[in-house]
């Protein structure tokens, strides 16, 4: 099976500060992982395109792709910084990452319904599932996921697709964007309470959301997996799926308190290969989001990937 990776150096010149956890380094350490491992021999590595404001606009209000570009795009040429909240600020790297984030999650599921790969990883940030329709948030600009979705959706006719979250944090902004519409249904866990605060009442019928307490280790994960995403995926039938791949649920995450490890987001991911391969063609577009122990998040790229690539 062929996994495409994408990823970019301007991803990697997005810098909000030293000491800020969602740092360039994140990407450094999941490409040497992949080199050391072996495991970058059976990728095949593209480069994203830049989105365009028509595949932005797909997810946000035109009127916040205005503001994102006004702020943060002259920051490339006056060098300097600026905070849009307590923990997210933009620099000089900052817009073109934005862009190469969101079109490579537009060229993943152009390349995964073309089938020139089965399935796709972008290692891209800054990450995007806090980004709501109309605002920036928690580390997120535009909503990565979220602009792919509905790019299957809206351009490329798909009906039916599926959104996972499996990031420690809920995805309010995902949650935000795709809450009553009815072609995309949204399945996440994450640990309640926790920022952003959210998700403990679900916005709209087409939202699987479940709180786990602090401390929940894998197991709890897996069992709520079972009994609450599975027969919704089962039943919805759908045509591919997105997943919002944040490995900060890992134990070794001192961003939140839950207990996975790699072995849970391998079978997390098998079973969600499995629902692909059952109903959507083995269509599986997956972005990286959230995951801050460098060491635990190299290892749990890595683990993921091995599943999405058929090697596990
Ligand atoms: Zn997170």
């Amino acid at each position: 099976m062929t996994l495409a990776y994408y990823t970019h150096p301007d991803c990697r010149a997005h810098v909000m500060g030293r000491g800020h956890p969602e740092c360039p380094e994140r990407l450094d350490a999941i490409h040497d992982y992949l080199i050391a491992s072996g495991l970058i021999d059976a990728l095949d590595a593209r480069d994203p395109p830049l989105a365009s404001d028509a595949q932005l606009e797909r997810a946000h209000a035109a009127a916040h792709v205005e503001e994102m570009r006004a702020a943060i795009a002259p920051l490339a040429l006056a060098g300097e910084h600026v905070q849009l909240d307590p923990d997210t600020s933009a620099g000089p790297g900052t817009w073109n990452a934005m862009l190469r984030a969101a079109g490579a999650a537009v060229a993943a599921t152009d390349a995964v319904i073309d089938r020139s790969a089965e399935t796709a990883f972008c290692a891209v940030r800054p990450p995007g599932h806090h980004a709501t329709r109309d605002q920036a948030m928690g580390f997120c600009f535009f909503n990565n996921v979220c602009v792919g979705a509905r790019h299957a959706l809206d351009v490329r006719g798909l009906e039916r697709v599926a959104i996972i979250d499996f990031d420690v944090h809920h995805g309010n902004g995902t949650e935000d964007i795709v809450a009553g519409d009815e072609r995309i249904l949204m399945a996440s866990f994450f640990q309640h309470p926790l920022y952003p605060y959210s998700g403990a009442v679900p916005k709209g019928p087409n939202m699987v959301n479940v709180p786990v307490p602090p401390y929940a280790r894998g197991q709890h994960v897996r069992e709520a997996i079972e009994q609450m995403w599975l027969p919704r995926l089962e039943e919805f039938r759908p045509q591919m799926i997105f997943i919002s791949a944040g490995f900060d649920a890992h134990r070794e995450d001192d961003l939140g308190q839950l207990g996975l490890v790699e072995d849970d987001y391998a079978w997390i991911t098998r079973q969600l290969v499995a629902v692909a391969a059952r109903h959507a063609q083995g269509r599986i577009v997956s972005c990286l989001e959230g995951g801050y122990n460098l060491g635990a998040l190299a290892r749990s790229v890595a683990t993921h990937l091995r599943v999405l690539a058929g090697l596990a």
